[in-house]
């Protein structure tokens, strides 16, 4: 691959400033073709060590910048990753497989989090209290946590941190990052471009290794670090939150969802397909908020699934680095066994292939576009995060029953409904028990916006004031003798 900017091919760590080498490295592979793309560092516990150490003595000259040039270094890391777009986006493609336009999308969004931060920054406000003594005046300053550390994984390689980075920097916070092993290449491109925008050595560091375990062990409960923010699956998160535990430290837990979209019998049907499309099949059904369990009434189910079915039917399927692709490869082998044993157990139970319901033979780790009918509750597919380009598909009745069993999960990140009703959305914008919920609209992030979970989706928010909030302690000083 020839990069306009050859100096974002970067393949270990960067800590402290500077790139860091080790004897040891692991294998990356282009999930398109299983070819080896490159050989990454495995980070020692020495590096990890001295990322954090190094991580702390940078925070007070850090915290000491005044808001406006620390704004200032986020607005020109944010240009440089904007007029880097397209090389991100290619080494994004190369590791993960989605799309190329896709992958411009991911950079631009994971930037516009920048942009929104360098402006909140000058934001953080603090309270002068009334007080019950003479004397004494009561203050609340907002101070940075410290040192953060966060685990992120594949399926979003940017944006995933730079959601995370831009707000804990903004807030005065030094920021280490483990990106999931299957595509260490675009945090690290990220790094270098940090660099480049003179954001000061051991304020953004990127660690890169294969053991993620003993990775998440020390950053989850080394006693400098101050707060750890992971992006990833429930189990994973419920582990790394008891690790977390040991210290007390402060969490952020952006984790698995079970999304509903639900699609009324007084639904704009063009609409309702387009919904179904963006929140569905985007990076082959590989994101959080994918549409997991597609509710469809009764009286528009033939309707809906005849036009879902030519438009899926036309998706081309193939290696995200070609122009005309809209399906490209899932991460690896087990992402495919996972959803064709999903699809399979979920015919065996009575479901109906509409369209797809096949891995595609050949080279690289790619599923059919593909449509279910005939799903029930009991199903394993209704209550897995599917995580594949499979569309999967319930009729429903009425609306207390749909809204019972859009909840009935133990997941609660991101829910879609589609009505004209406009008491209906008032009862549903409440009754789904979700921490987002689009309305009439299949793709909702948007850097003012709070992006989280409840249940067992997460703890926090990313996005808006919400976001740095995450990132930032409440002090109350006392000033007693004053008179
Ligand atoms: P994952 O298996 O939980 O991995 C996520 C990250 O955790 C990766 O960096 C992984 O490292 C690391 N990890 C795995 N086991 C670990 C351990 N024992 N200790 C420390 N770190 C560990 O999830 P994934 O398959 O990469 O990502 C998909 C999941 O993320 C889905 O459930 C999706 O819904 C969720 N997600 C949530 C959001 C959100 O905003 N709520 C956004 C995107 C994705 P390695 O990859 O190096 O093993």
């Amino acid at each position: 691959m020839q990069l306009n900017n050859s100096a974002l091919w970067k393949t270990c760590s960067f800590i402290n400033g500077e790139w860091v080498v080790s004897d040891s490295t692991y294998q990356i592979k282009n999930p398109a073709n299983q070819e080896v793309i490159a050989d990454v560092c495995e980070i020692t516990s020495s590096q990890l060590e001295q990322a954090i150490t190094t991580a702390q003595v940078a925070l007070k000259p850090w915290q000491d910048k005044t808001v406006d040039e620390r704004a200032a270094l986020l607005r020109s890391w944010e240009q440089l990753i904007l007029n880097n777009r397209e090389d991100l986006a290619a080494i994004m493609t190369l590791e993960q497989g989605k799309p190329g336009s896709e992958a411009v999308g991911e950079v631009v969004y994971g930037a516009k989090y920048i942009e929104w931060y360098a402006e909140e920054a000058r934001r953080i406000n603090g309270a002068v209290l009334p007080v019950n003594q003479s004397g004494r005046r009561a203050l609340v300053l907002s101070r940075p946590v410290g040192v953060v550390t966060a685990i992120t994984p594949w399926n979003f390689p940017g944006a995933m941190i730079l959601r995370k980075a831009a707000a804990a920097l903004a807030a005065g916070c030094c920021f280490i990052v483990k990106p999931s092993e299957l595509t260490p290449l675009s945090a690290l491109a990220l790094a270098e471009l940090s660099h480049k925008a003179g954001i000061p050595a051991g304020v953004f560091n990127v660690v890169t290794g294969s053991n993620a375990q003993a990775i998440g062990e020390v950053l989850t409960m080394h006693p400098l670090v101050a707060k750890f923010s992971f992006t990833g699956s429930t189990p994973v998160g419920k582990k790394l939150l008891s690790q977390c535990a040991f210290t007390v430290k402060k969490t952020s837990m952006e984790l698995g969802g079970n999304a509903p979209f639900i699609a009324f019998e007084d639904a704009d049907i063009s609409a309702v397909v387009k919904g179904i499309m963006g929140s569905k099949f985007r990076n082959a059904g590989q994101t959080c908020v994918c549409a997991n369990r597609i509710f469809i009434h009764k009286s528009i189910f033939d309707e809906v699934v005849s036009l879902l079915k030519d438009k899926v039917e036309s998706l081309i399927v193939g290696p995200g680095s070609r122009p005309d692709t809209h399906i490209g490869p899932l991460i690896n082998s087990e992402a495919v066994e996972k959803v064709e044993g999903l699809v399979n157990l979920a015919i065996k139970d009575g479901a109906r292939i509409v369209t797809g319901g096949k891995r595609v033979k050949g080279e690289g780790h790619f599923f059919q576009p593909t449509i279910l009918t005939g799903i029930t509750p009991e199903m394993e597919i209704f209550n897995r995060e599917i995580f594949g380009p499979v569309a999967s598909i319930i009729v429903f009745d009425n609306e207390q029953e749909v809204i019972q069993l859009a909840n009935q999960t133990p997941f609660g990140l991101c829910s879609y409904a589609y009505t004209q009703n406009a008491t209906r959305i008032w009862r549903l914008s409440e009754a789904l028990d979700f921490g987002m919920v689009g309305i009439n609209e299949g793709v909702l992030s948007n850097p003012s916006a709070p992006f989280g979970g409840v249940k067992e989706s997460g703890l926090g928010r990313e996005g808006g004031s919400w976001g740095i909030n995450e990132y930032l302690e409440t002090r109350y000083v006392c000033i007693g003798g004053i008179g």
